[in-house]
């Protein structure tokens, strides 16, 4: 057996399919529904907001979805991506498991979001749309979605959480660069923006409100659609271009995970991981424990609630079926900003609930000591968002250490950290803190989730 540190693939072995875990499934997932009647939603009643094509894929059933030449083209770029065996922490942590990561901080934006912006775009762009609207957290999104309009023409205008606007100018800066229009939300562009300005001119705003100010700008102009770098199907989708890649360049040197870890905001990095090895092991040919890491600060799937939600806070959204910890939650401005959102993917919110994958919940200090290890080990400074998955592989191969099993772990390093250095200072001076979430806090915000049915 081979012992490669950095296991490639060259751009001729990139697969050319997503796959949709759908066709999979052992119960078809619950539909999303109309916010009004309560009835399963229609392709129409998402039209005014997304392109055809991408509604189709929403609502697929196919196995596999073909992926288009031109977008192959833009991912060539930086994919494949590399699979690293971490050779040099496991000897840190001095464990007999094996830990790979799948590094997605290659691509021009810095985390895997550029793999659904770069498709999402294309495909607006077939239907004669010439802007895109979205929301941004801490940046990562909006950021890989300007890129993707600037490689197909297209405008981006962008509403960026006010909180994040003020605290990470850098994010604008590359919005900017790729010809982003940014506003911080709540903005005086919407009239739910403006409404809230009323009540607090310094509102730190939240993804929820963002989604909202977006959404109601896409509706009003038949060119323009909206994007969303996380939750929904299609997103999904194009992620598994990672899992599919990991499946291909672990059996280059022969392994099968026993247990593989992923973070979860809204569910796409961990989705795109891990749905391929998810197929293999329904197909019965691999049998790994598939964990979901998520932070103590915003526990949608450990502490929240299986039931129809809206996306975002004004409810414009169809109602999905998701772990939500209620529209109006606002988490506490942990550093890991991709990870404050109130609902979870439907679709991994779906293979949770059937017992197929775990979950589990870290605090913040816990995730930065292991990002410290890993990153003065391996070299690379991860994102706040996967330092979660990071304590997580840290957690397990410890408990090989004291078992003695060789289990192989295999997570995503979803992004790098080179914009979020603030962070880590925080954590270093020892200004971090953990932040418990009160059941209260939950329970207030559960109140305001419609009751269906
Ligand atoms: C956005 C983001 C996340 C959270 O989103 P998911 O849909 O859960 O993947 C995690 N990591 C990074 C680096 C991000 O940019």
């Amino acid at each position: 057996m081979t012992e490669l540190t950095k296991i490639l693939l060259d751009e001729t072995e990139m697969p050319t399919q997503w796959y949709n875990i759908v066709a999979d499934l052992p119960e078809p997932p619950p539909p999303p529904l109309h916010p009004g009647t309560h009835e399963p939603a229609t392709g129409a009643d998402f039209s005014a907001i997304f392109p055809e094509a991408l509604i189709a894929q929403e609502m697929s059933q196919e196995r596999y979805i073909d992926i288009p030449g031109e977008v192959l083209d833009v991912y060539r770029l930086w994919r494949p991506s590399p699979l690293f065996r971490a050779h040099r922490l496991e000897k840190l942590l001095d464990t007999p498991a094996k830990i790979y990561y799948k590094y997605e901080g290659v691509s021009p934006a810095g985390s895997h979001k550029p793999n659904t912006a770069v498709p999402q775009v294309w495909y607006n762009a077939q239907e004669g749309i010439t802007k895109l609207t979205t929301e941004t957290g801490a940046g990562q999104w909006g950021s890989s979605l300007a890129f993707a309009c600037a490689q197909f023409g297209l405008e981006s205008e962008i509403w960026q959480v006010a909180a994040s606007y003020r605290a990470k100018p850098h994010r604008r800066t590359m919005m900017e660069i790729w010809g982003g229009k940014v506003h911080p939300s709540p903005s005086e562009v919407t009239e739910f923006g403006r409404s809230l300005l009323a009540q607090d001119p310094d509102h730190p705003g939240s993804l929820g409100i963002a989604i909202s100010e977006a959404v109601s700008e896409a509706i009003e102009d038949p060119k323009t659609r909206y994007a969303l770098g996380s939750v929904l199907n299609h997103v999904l989708l194009h992620q598994t271009i990672i899992g599919e890649e990991a499946l291909l360049q672990l059996a280059k040197v022969g392994d099968v995970p026993d247990v593989l870890v992923g973070c979860t905001g809204g569910g796409s990095n961990f989705g795109g991981l891990a749905f391929p090895f998810l197929r293999e092991k329904l197909k019965g040919n691999m049998n790994p424990v598939i964990r979901c890491v998520e932070p103590t600060a915003c526990p949608t799937l450990t502490k929240g609630q299986y039931r129809y939600d809206f996306g975002d806070t004004a409810g414009l959204t169809p109602l999905m079926k998701m772990h939500t910890l209620g529209a109006s939650f606002i988490p506490e401005p942990i550093h890991a900003g991709g990870l404050r959102y109130h609902g979870m993917a439907p679709l991994v919110s779906h293979v949770y609930n059937l017992g197929l994958v775990e979950a589990i919940a870290i605090p913040q200090t816990e995730c930065f000591a292991g990002a410290l290890q890993f990153a003065r080990s391996e070299g690379i400074v991860p994102a706040p968002e996967p330092t979660h998955a990071i304590a997580a592989a840290i957690r397990e191969a410890l408990l090989c250490k004291e078992t003695g099993e060789e289990k192989t772990i295999l997570t995503a390093l979803c992004g790098h950290g080179h914009l979020d250095l603030a962070s880590y200072d925080k954590y270093m001076s020892g200004e971090m803190v953990d932040l418990d979430l009160s059941d209260d806090v939950i329970a207030a915000a559960m109140k305001g989730v419609p009751v269906i049915g």
